[in-house]
């Protein structure tokens, strides 16, 4: 029987390329998003893969919601932390609320997916979580103390994660991304995006299906030796 993945935040950008990547790999794949319905509603006409509607940053409704796939779907054997969201601001301007959502969000919605989904996991004896952090979570960014520190939470956590899932044939990664051309890009202004691509050695933005081609090695039997690591993929804008 087909494996199931679910990919947070699968319904647009580069979940969506990650939940086709996974259906072409043979996975009976499920997406979750937080409130865009038309986005959602496109994927499963594109591609008939179902999504669920629910906050990853919200501890139950993340438990609720994962019980609900394997009730309806089945036992879930994958899990891509890919959902985050962006409230930038220098520390001087950012609010309390704007700090607070990120990290509920961004590295709540990790800590949330992995309660629901890693028991089972284990029970099993086989899963694959794989967590998306970023650049700016390895290398910092002005303006985005929330967005870093959950980004570098996320790394932390999958190292961590990685050490209690290897005996039971749980693997737990990280992929990086540089900056790729979602809606989360095109929302930076132009003057700063071109700063910002004249600084990666590759000279252009990422695309979805790139990070999707990491997240699918990371899930493949292939990759069963590798576990705790986190794969930048940046157009060689960080190196470490
Ligand atoms: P998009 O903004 O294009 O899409 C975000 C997705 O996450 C949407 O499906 C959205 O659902 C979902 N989402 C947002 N909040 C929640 C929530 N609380 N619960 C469930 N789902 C939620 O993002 P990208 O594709 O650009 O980014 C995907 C991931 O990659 C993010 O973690 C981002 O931080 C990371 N990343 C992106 C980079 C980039 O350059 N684009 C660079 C480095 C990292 P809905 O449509 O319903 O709002």
């Amino acid at each position: 029987m087909a494996r199931v993945a679910v990919v947070t935040g699968g319904s647009r950008g580069i979940g969506r390329a990650i939940c086709e990547g996974l259906q072409q790999d043979g996975f009976t794949v499920v997406a979750n998003y937080a409130g865009n319905d038309a986005a959602a509603n496109q994927l499963k006409a594109d591609t008939g893969i179902p999504s669920y509607k629910f906050d990853v940053g919200d501890h139950e409704a993340s438990l609720a919601g994962c019980k609900q796939i394997e009730a309806e779907v089945g036992p879930i054997d994958v899990v891509v932390n890919n959902a985050g969201i962006t409230r930038d601001g220098t520390l001087h301007r950012m609010s309390f609320e704007d700090w607070n959502e990120v990290m509920r969000i961004n590295l709540g919605g990790c800590f949330n997916m992995a309660k629901a989904a890693f028991p089972g996991m284990r029970e099993r004896g086989w899963g694959r979580i794989i967590n998306i952090g970023s650049v700016n979570g390895q290398a910092g960014q002005y303006g985005q103390v929330n967005y870093a520190a959950a980004k570098s939470g996320i790394h932390g956590f999958t190292k961590a994660l990685a050490q209690e899932g290897a005996k039971f044939g749980v693997t737990v990664n990280a992929i990086a991304p540089g900056y790729i051309d979602t809606d989360m890009v095109a929302a930076v202004p132009e003057p700063v995006l071109e700063k910002i691509i004249a600084k990666i050695p590759v000279g252009r933005l990422g695309h979805a299906e790139e990070i999707a081609r990491g997240v699918r090695f990371l899930c493949s039997e292939d990759a069963g030796f590798v576990t705790g690591s986190t794969m930048s993929i940046n157009g060689g804008q960080h190196m470490y």
